[in-house]
């Protein structure tokens, strides 16, 4: 195991508390850091409390409700509210650069705690879309963190290539299956574990879940 502090990025999901348990192999020392910016945020933030002090992990949550300030309905329309989105759509507060500035922030606080090691659980495989979890995306913020702070961080992304299926075993093979399945939120609509198993990103989890499972009573 090497000797080394790592930083990872955590919102309580299952992709993030997959690559909590992959840093928490492979380094001595792990600290999660969330980010709180909205209100269906809460539950999430919930989550990633219950996780972190269950394992044991010092978490620090950073405040980023400027992000409300800065969503495309609050800036183009001030005379609205700041809402959640409708089921199954993304909030409305939904900003692009989010991950660029998460992980600016991941970086700020690596430097401030001696860490080397930044992990993420971005992914092209399954949808995201969003250009700042791409890989070339990361191998660019990863050269400008380290120019900018003067350090060497190295920027992980266990699961870039990986569909939710592979996550999924990912999560087994770390011996987590279980917690995985049963602690982590990802539900649009704020329910832990299987969540709604009506809305895209529950449909995305099982449809990995049944398909993992398949291959492993195979
Ligand atoms: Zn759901």
């Amino acid at each position: 195991m090497k000797k080394e502090k790592a930083i990872v990025v955590f919102s309580g999901g299952q992709d993030s508390t997959t690559c909590l348990f992959w840093a928490l192999k492979r380094f001595e020392e792990v600290i999660a850091v969330t980010f709180d910016y909205n209100q269906r945020h809460k539950a999430e933030i919930d989550c990633a409390i219950n996780i972190t002090q269950e394992l044991g992990i010092v978490h620090h949550i950073l405040d980023m409700q400027l992000l409300n300030q800065l969503a495309p309905n609050a800036l183009t329309r001030v005379d609205i509210d700041v809402t959640d989105g409708e089921e199954g759509e993304l909030p409305s507060t939904f900003v692009p650069g989010r991950n660029l500035l998460f992980l600016s922030f991941a970086g700020v606080v690596a430097s401030q705690v001696g860490a080397k090691h930044i992990i993420t659980g971005v992914c092209e495989t399954d949808f995201s879309g969003y250009p700042d979890c791409k890989d070339i995306f990361i191998k660019s913020l990863n050269v400008t963190l380290n120019l900018a702070m003067d350090n060497q961080f190295i920027i992980h992304t266990p699961l870039m290539w990986i569909n939710k299926a592979e996550t999924w075993k990912l999560a087994d093979e770390l011996g987590a299956l279980d917690f995985v399945r049963t602690k982590t939120l990802t539900c649009y609509n704020g329910i832990i574990a299987e969540g709604c198993g009506e809305c895209p990103a529950c449909k995305l989890r099982k449809r990995g879940y049944d398909d993992y499972i398949k291959t492993k009573v195979r």
